[in-house]
């Protein structure tokens, strides 16, 4: 069995230099993934300096590891934002989600990608206690001109499609860097600064400034406290590839909070179960261990995404030259190919009709923002417990935790090597969880990830932690 995504079995063809050198640009974009791609792609024409800079490698982070539907079905979404925002919202919701499938797609064949893309239809199953759920999100999709289907507690719908997001991604990497756009891999972006014009980075220790500098780096690695950790949480899932026998030309999903959610591709079904607040369920082993039961998967992965209190994405400004993609609600596909044409817009200084409503500084109703102590609340809640509950069994049998220079320290070893790390998640302190099956170090607040030897393989933490003695 693998333990890593379906999409990352290949590896890239293309390799995109680091930074060397200080720049002076019009934007930044800080983040490869599918948001900035396809902000880069969108940006590709323009008479603009533009440069996209990737931690690791272009389409490693969250985007490797989805289930890669593009579909307008997500659930009782629209009929959710309609009772807990306004018909508007629900409205330009739906909109942006089937305006972003277009997007993708007229991308895919103007450029003729070759990235498994196929129609499907697609189902959400009910059970009997969200009959009435069921029903409202039917009515709305009806009301809105979706050729949708009832039975029961199902629903079904047609255009929709799934695709390879990582051979995606990396195409329109290909193309923006044909097109002469600045590609830079293996170059972390910290030490965010506001300047006079702009705002600056440090990367690689060199002095990166923009007029404008763009997070589509998932979690921003600036803490930003009275913003993402109140207003969002952070959800975890579990996903496995395994062998089937029938590929459907479906795809499949339940409704919350159970949700599994199914797709097929090449001789695989995708299938992922046990989503959850990272900051419950610690125990990966366990968690896992729900989803793969008597299965045999050859590819098992976890993977997290940030969701907002109101369904709807934070796309805008979040400072004076900083703008900020990123709270898809584990619905990104369709999503960052409509960031890609609103930061577009916001960078031309043009109008764009999805601006108030994703606006991350929206007014959200009370009732939503009742859910903003909560967020707080569980997050503190993870990172007292962890740190008085850290010897737990879940960590590597080996372990030996002592305290050195007052940091909490780990010290193992796996196969032949000994490996001695800082427990303590550098980004916002939380303790560290040992992810067995992944063989990673998880921070249970805000889903970073160092790997054994306590390499930061994922933000938003911008350091390591393996232990130097001096
Ligand atoms: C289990 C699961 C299944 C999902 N399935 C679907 C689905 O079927 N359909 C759908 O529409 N959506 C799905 N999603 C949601 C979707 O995957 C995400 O919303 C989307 O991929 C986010 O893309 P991104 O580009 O913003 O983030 P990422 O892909 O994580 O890209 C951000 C990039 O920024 C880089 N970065 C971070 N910090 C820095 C830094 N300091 N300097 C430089 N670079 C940095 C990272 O390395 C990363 O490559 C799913 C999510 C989950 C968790």
């Amino acid at each position: 069995m693998k333990k890593k995504s379906i999409w990352l079995e290949d590896k890239p063809k293309e390799m995109y230099p680091s930074i060397t050198k200080d720049m002076n640009l019009d934007c930044l974009i800080i983040g490869g993934g599918i948001t900035g791609l396809s902000i880069l792609y969108q940006l590709k024409d323009e008479n603009i300096s533009v440069a996209l800079v990737e931690r690791n490698k272009i389409c490693e982070g969250v985007t490797s590891k989805s289930t890669a539907k593009l579909n307008y079905l997500q659930g009782i979404v629209y009929s959710t934002i309609k009772k807990d925002v306004s018909m508007a919202f629900a409205k330009m919701y739906l909109k942006s989600q089937l305006e972003g499938i277009e997007i993708v797609k007229s991308i895919i064949a103007k450029e003729n990608i070759d990235c498994n893309l196929e129609k499907v239809s697609s189902y959400l199953y009910g059970e009997a206690k969200d009959k009435l759920k069921i029903e409202e999100e039917y009515q709305f999709l009806k009301e809105n001109n979706i050729k949708v289907e009832k039975e029961n507690n199902t629903l079904k719908v047609f255009d929709t499609y799934v695709f390879h997001p990582v051979k995606y991604v990396r195409q329109l990497a290909k193309i923006c860097h044909e097109k002469k756009q600045n590609i830079y891999e293996n170059s972390l972006a910290s030490n965010l600064k506001k300047e006079t014009d702009g705002f600056s980075v440090t990367i690689n220790n060199h002095k990166i400034m923009a007029k404008k500098v763009i997070l589509a780096c998932h979690y921003p690695f600036e803490l930003f406290p009275f913003f993402l950790p109140i207003r969002t949480y952070i959800e975890k899932s579990y996903v496995m590839a395994s062998k089937c026998q029938i590929k459907k030309e479906e795809t499949f999903i339940t409704t919350y909070p159970k949700i599994i959610s199914k797709r097929y591709f090449d001789k695989y079904e995708i299938i992922l179960k046990g989503s959850h607040n990272i900051c419950n369920k610690l125990n990966s082993q366990k968690n896992f261990e729900k989803l793969t039961n008597d299965n045999n998967p050859e590819f098992l992965w976890s993977n997290e995404d940030i969701m907002t209190s109101d369904h709807m994405p934070f796309i805008g400004f979040i400072d004076r030259n900083l703008i900020l993609a990123t709270g898809y609600n584990t619905w990104g596909m369709a999503t960052s190919a409509i960031a890609g044409v609103i930061i577009k817009d916001i960078i031309l200084e043009k109008y764009n009709l999805y601006m108030e409503y994703f606006h991350p500084y929206r007014n959200i109703s009370l009732a939503k923002i009742k859910q903003y102590p909560s967020n707080l609340l569980s997050n503190m809640k993870s990172f007292i417990w962890n740190k008085i509950y850290k010897k737990k069994k879940w960590y590597p049998e080996n372990l030996k935790f002592s305290i050195k220079d007052g940091k909490s320290i780990a010290k193992y070893t796996i196969g032949e090597k000994e490996y001695i790390i800082n427990t303590t998640c550098p980004h916002a302190l939380c303790t560290l969880i040992f992810n067995e099956v992944e063989q990673t170090w998880d921070c249970p607040c805000h889903a970073s990830k160092y790997d054994i030897t306590g390499k930061c393989i994922k933000g938003p933490s911008v350091k390591d932690i393996a232990y130097k003695n001096n």
